[in-house]
């Protein structure tokens, strides 16, 4: 089984309710090959909701607890972030993932 951003399925899930469909991860999820993940759901945030970044490294240092997520508002969001970013690895755990298809440029899906 394939992982996918879910907003690559064109889910309406980013943080402004849009997506990034790609249609080849489309036809995959609607072949079944592959399933959809949004780790910012999973860490409880809901659509739409303020952008985030990282602040003072990467999704590594995110995890390791040296850097952290910050919105837009300047609320730090690092705990939720961690807690997607392991929901999300639970799930390619539970899944067996072959491979793990994330988007680029994104806090949660492209950590690091
Ligand atoms: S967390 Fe990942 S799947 Fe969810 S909207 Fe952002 S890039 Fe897409």
């Amino acid at each position: 089984m394939i992982v996918v951003s879910a907003c690559l399925a064109g889910l309406k899930v980013r943080y402004n309710g849009s997506h990034r469909l790609d249609q080849r991860i489309e036809e995959l999820v609607q072949e079944g090959k592959a399933v959809t993940v949004c780790p910012e759901l999973l860490g409880g945030f809901s659509t739409p909701r303020p952008p985030a970044e990282i602040i003072g490294g990467d999704g590594h240092d995110v995890l390791q607890g040296v850097a952290s997520v910050v919105d837009e508002h300047g609320t730090d969001v690092t705990e939720m972030y961690v807690k997607g970013a392991k929901a999300t690895l639970e799930q390619i755990q539970a899944l067996e993932a072959t491979a793990v298809v994330l988007k680029e440029y994104s806090p949660s899906c492209a950590a690091g």
